[in-house]
């Protein structure tokens, strides 16, 4: 099997399972677990935050921060591709009360104009108040896309004069910043809370880290526990986390590269309409018109290769770590020989 669903069905390496095997851990939820504070104090000082938080899930830790950020009937501001808003089973409005407001805009990006003219005014008490504006990168539903530093600055400038917060759902922050080259000191700068995941590029079997400032995360632990995400000897899976920044990151150039490659070869297809720019390790494609997007599936499914529909008719492949170089080459001829 070729399983290009998604980077998360990755299998830990016999060097991660090593890692964890050898984990010191105690009990995290009294914050006695020295691999797990080893993490948080790592990334904190990577981002140059003030404090980080391990959950279980990217999920969590991105409905904790909405609950930091937010009081019950207020709004926040997101992309209509948003993973808060389309795929956290409606936590937000669930878990924290708040309604999303949702902004256009290629590839899951918007613009700093945008989110400007979306904030509702904090003296008309008839309109949700707005607080919190989230943005992600990459983008999962936009196709890998990443932000410009630029944009994000401008947004930044935007919720420092109408007082909002601002939380980056950066579950493939790695791939981003590889991509781009920026540094985590960058994004710390800008943001007040950061979700970033491990379970996706850099192939963990779970974990999340929310790192943050003192003021946003003041209530976290609190938070974390109402959720249900407060874990004991959680330092096994803190190990495969550190193993994987030491081992799994700058491997990811690989990934974004096998993405690259099946995007130029989709490209020339004739039975594809349209594929996405292809930034990182995602690649969104559209069958032409006439083509049926279950009958492709099934095609690959008999020639032992996996993807997602995402639904408006976009496909998606993911590259990842257990997507070795021959099963690419094997992809790339099955795409190149498929006649629909
Ligand atoms: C995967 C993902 C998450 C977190 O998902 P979990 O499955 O809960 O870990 C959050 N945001 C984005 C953009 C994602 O792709």
């Amino acid at each position: 099997m070729i399983d290009l669903r998604s980077d998360t069905v990755t299998k830990p390496t016999q060097g991660m399972l090593d890692a964890m095997m050898a984990a010191q851990v105690g009990d995290d939820v009294y914050k006695e677990d020295p691999t797990v504070n080893t993490l948080e104090e790592k990334l904190a000082a990577m981002f140059g935050m003030d404090t980080a938080l391990f959950f279980p899930t990217g999920s969590m830790a991105n409905q904790a921060a909405i609950k930091l950020h937010t009081q019950p009937g207020e709004q926040l501001i997101c992309h209509e591709w948003a993973h808060v808003y389309n795929y956290e089973g409606g936590g937000a409005s669930f878990n924290s009360g708040v309604s999303c407001k949702l902004l256009p805009g290629p590839h899951g990006l918007m613009t700093a104009t945008d989110v400007e003219a979306a904030i509702n005014p904090p003296d008309f008490y008839h309109s949700p108040l707005t607080t919190l504006v989230c943005v992600e990168n990459t983008t999962n539903k936009g196709g890998g896309a990443c932000w410009d530093m630029e944009v994000l600055k401008e947004i930044k400038t935007v919720c420092k004069q109408h007082g909002l917060r601002y939380h980056l759902d950066g579950a493939r922050l790695w791939n981003a910043m590889v991509a781009k080259k920026d540094s985590p000191k960058d994004f710390g700068a800008l943001f007040d809370t950061i979700s970033l995941c491990f379970s996706k590029g850099l192939g963990t079997p779970l974990g999340t880290v929310l790192v943050g400032t003192h003021e946003a995360m003041k209530n976290a632990m609190r938070v974390r526990k109402v959720l249900g995400g407060g874990m004991r000897q959680v330092g096994y899976i803190a190990a495969a986390c550190l193993y994987a920044l030491d081992h799994h990151v700058d491997r990811l150039v690989d990934d974004h590269s096998r993405a690259q490659e099946i995007g130029n070869c989709l490209q020339d297809m004739d039975y594809i309409h349209h594929v996405e720019p292809t930034q990182t390790n995602i690649v969104i494609f559209y069958l032409k018109p006439h083509l049926s997007e279950k009958r492709f599936m099934e095609d690959l499914l008999a020639r032992g290769i996996r993807l997602s529909s995402m639904g408006q008719g976009k496909l998606r492949i993911v590259t990842h770590l257990d997507y070795t170089q021959a099963q690419h080459q094997e992809f790339i001829k099955v795409l190149q020989e498929y006649r629909p």
